[in-house]
Parts: structure tokens; C-alpha cells; sequence
């Protein structure tokens, strides 16, 4: 059976995906700056004997994997390669080498595991029917997103592909587990810059100011509407503001107040009209108190919906690779994910990895400059990347 041939090359390419992981661990690049990362990329699909790769979004690439009868169906499998600026704090052979930069959301797990399962695949393409799209994408991290130039730049194109699955670590889930949630699941992100103006001056003469630090109190409270009055209770949104600035002192009313915010939510529709709505709140309330305000939402990735048939369909699978009790179901999460870009144009399965480990003390989250994962865990991540392609690619 096709399945546990997989699940053989997974056991017998576990090491190699380990140490392309070490490698891509130790050698992070930061957003959009991923030129040695493709270079590493490029040259493991070649070894493997994919030659036919194309250069997506400067430091992406694509490439195809061709079955038995390669116009019948394409399956695209997506990883991201970038890291973040944090100083890692784990002390193992593998530590970042570049200093200030860490794969700390273990994207190079996801690059590591989808370089496997293409090596894997590429051993069996005489054994399916369809094409696999291989996406090594830029970016995840940094607004507008790799996924957003790798599709303007052609990825879903010659060939389009009829779904796309993509991987993702998650330290709350043991290694050896994966989680799955079909329809809606991560949120949409965008930043709120607001500066609030009115006329500073002596702190002890407020009958001749516009204060600004009074104005900017009330706005951070009636903006809260948005989400407690104006949301449906049935969608998930979330308001926070981390960043109040304002620079006066005891005695000086600053002349403005700078206010930066998240606003998250699960429905595009609704996310346009809260919007306009923060907008329509905000313009009234500081011609009300006699001051002006500069409001700039800058708009991030789009909310993640997991199409309910491709997941459920993969979600089966996955029971059949790994034994049913090592497949849970996932919450909503109000993070963001740049995968929701491809959802949003084809049918999209975004799935979790387990990566924990407690007697190893691997729990830390990600982003933190802790963050490691179980590397037993890889074995799955490239194995069962591979077996959904394929399992996907048989129920065409
Ligand atoms: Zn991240
Ligand atoms: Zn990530």
C-alpha cells in the first residue's frame, strides 16, 4: 500500500529531514531576505531530482512533482521560509548563527518537512495519478505577506491547483499528534495607527487647550463598542491597543497623543464594516471634544477559513496515517496566518504539527527566543505532508 510505503521513506528519511532543519536553524534570514534559504532549497529539490523549479517573489520558488497522468489533478503543499528578529536563547548545536535572527516559529520545520515530503514523493510518483505544486514561499511574517506576491506572482497558475495544504508547529500539541479544524479558524489582522490632536499647554490652564490625553481616554473606551455592540456575538473579534503615547509631563498637555491598536476578526464582511465603523466612532467623538484625528488601518492577511470538505477529507487521512487518537481537533485562534491568502483563492487545509515535548522541557511558544521543537516530530511533518498529496490527489 501506497501509505505505508510513505510511512517507510518518512522512517528512512527522518535523519536527513532533521539535519536540513539543523542547517535552516542555524542559518535564518528575516523576511523577504531569504536568498540563502532558496538557494539551500534549490539545491536539495535538485539532488532529489526537481529541476524544474520557478522563482516566485525574489526568494520563493515552485516547483511540480508529475504522477502518472499529471493533467488529472494538482494538490499544492506550501511552506514558509523566513524567521524573526529575536536573539535566540537555546543553547544546542543547532543555535541561530546569525546574530538578532531566529527561526522561532519554526518555519524552518515546515521547509525541512516539505523538502522530505518532496523527496518521498518524487520516490513514488510512478504510484499516483496528478501533480503536486510544491510552494516554498517568503515572508510569512512581515506584512502584506509572501503568500500575497507568490500568488501575484503566478503560484496558483500553470498548473492551478484544486487545493493547497500547508503545515504549521504548534508547541501545545505533543509530537506525535496533529490537529485539524474545518471551516474558520485563524483571524484576520489588521494595525490601527491613530493620532489624536488638540492644542497643548500648561497643564493648569485646561479652559484654554484642546486636551488631546482626555480625548484619546475616551476614544480607547468608545472604540470598544466596535466589538461589544456593533459585532455580532456569533464572530469572533478581538480590539486591544499596546501602544499610548503620550509625551507631556505633570504639568504639559501634549499637542497630540499616538494610540496603536490590532483589530481581529473571522468574516471578511463584518471586518470592512468594523472598519468604517472605528472610523465613523472616532471622527465623532474628537469633533464632540474639539480635536482631530489622523486613523490609519493598515489592512494585514485576511481570516483563515479551512474549506470543510478538502479538511475533512484530509482530516480521515491523517486518522489513517497516524492512528485516530493522535488526530485532535483544533479551537479558533485570532492569530494570523499568511496562508489565508491562498485560502482565500482556492480551497485551503491549514493543519497543526505537534511539537511538544515536556520531559524535554520543549513548550515553549512561538515567537519566544525558547522556542525549539520535538524533532521526532518531523518524521510526521514530511511524512504525512506527503500522504495527504497523495491521499487528496486518489479522491480526484
Ligand atoms: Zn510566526
Ligand atoms: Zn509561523
Amino acid at each position: 500500500m501506497l501509505k505505508d510505503k510513505i510511512k517507510s521513506l518518512a522512517k528512512a528519511y527522518k535523519e536527513e529531514v532533521i539535519a536540513n532543519r539543523r542547517h535552516l536553524h542555524s542559518h535564518p534570514e528575516l523576511s523577504y531576505q531569504e536568498f540563502e534559504t532558496a538557494k539551500y532549497v534549490a539545491s536539495k529539490l535538485e539532488e532529489i531530482g526537481i529541476t524544474d523549479l520557478e522563482k516566485k517573489a525574489n526568494t520563493g520558488w515552485t516547483a511540480l512533482i508529475k504522477g502518472k497522468n499529471p493533467e488529472k489533478k494538482v494538490i499544492a503543499l506550501r511552506a514558509d521560509m523566513d524567521a524573526l528578529p529575536i536573539i535566540e536563547a537555546n543553547e544546542v548545536p543547532y543555535k541561530s548563527q546569525n546574530p538578532g535572527v531566529m527561526h522561532a516559529c519554526g518555519h524552518d520545520a515546515h521547509t525541512a518537512s516539505l523538502l522530505g515530503a518532496a523527496k518521498i514523493l518524487h520516490e513514488v510518483k510512478d504510484q499516483f495519478e496528478g501533480t503536486i505544486k510544491l510552494i516554498f514561499q517568503p515572508g510569512e511574517e512581515v506584512a502584506p505577506g509572501g503568500a500575497s506576491y507568490m500568488i501575484k506572482d503566478g503560484a496558483l497558475e500553470n498548473p492551478r491547483p484544486a487545493g493547497i495544504i500547508g503545515q504549521h508547529v504548534m508547541p501545545f500539541i505533543p509530537a506525535g499528534k496533529v490537529g485539524f479544524r474545518q471551516g474558520i479558524y485563524m483571524a484576520s489582522a489588521d494595525e490601527l495607527y491613530i493620532t489624536v490632536k488638540g492644542k497643548g499647554g500648561h497643564g493648569a490652564m485646561p479652559e484654554t487647550l484642546i486636551d488631546p490625553v482626555l480625548i484619546a481616554s475616551h476614544m480607547i473606551v468608545a472604540l470598544q463598542q466596535v466589538v461589544s455592540r456593533a459585532a455580532s456575538p456569533k464572530i469572533p473579534s478581538v480590539l486591544s491597543f499596546g501602544k499610548v503615547e503620550a509625551l507631556g509631563a505633570t504639568n504639559v498637555i501634549p499637542n497630540e497623543v499616538k494610540i496603536q491598536g490590532t483589530f481581529r476578526t473571522l468574516n471578511e464582511d463584518w471586518r470592512a464594516k468594523a472598519h468604517e465603523k472605528m472610523l465613523s466612532i472616532a471622527k465623532g467623538l474628537v469633533e464632540g471634544m474639539g480635536g482631530e484625528v489622523d486613523f490609519e488601518i493598515r489592512k494585514g492577511y485576511p481570516f483563515l477559513e479551512n474549506d470543510p470538505e478538502l479538511t475533512a477529507r484530509a482530516t480521515t487521512a491523517a486518522k489513517a496515517y497516524l492512528g485516530e487518537e493522535n488526530v485532535v481537533d483544533l479551537d479558533i485562534w485570532m492569530a494570523a496566518e499568511d496562508f489565508a491568502y491562498y485560502s482565500q483563492e482556492i480551497d485551503g487545509c491549514f493543519y497543526r504539527l505537534g511539537t511538544r515535548n515536556e520531559a524535554k522541557g520543549i513548550v515553549s511558544g512561538v515567537h519566544t527566543p525558547t522556542f525549539d521543537i520535538e524533532e521526532d516530530a518531523l518524521e510526521i511533518g514530511a511524512g504525512l505532508m506527503a500522504w495527504l498529496a497523495v491521499a487528496e490527489l486518489e479522491k480526484a
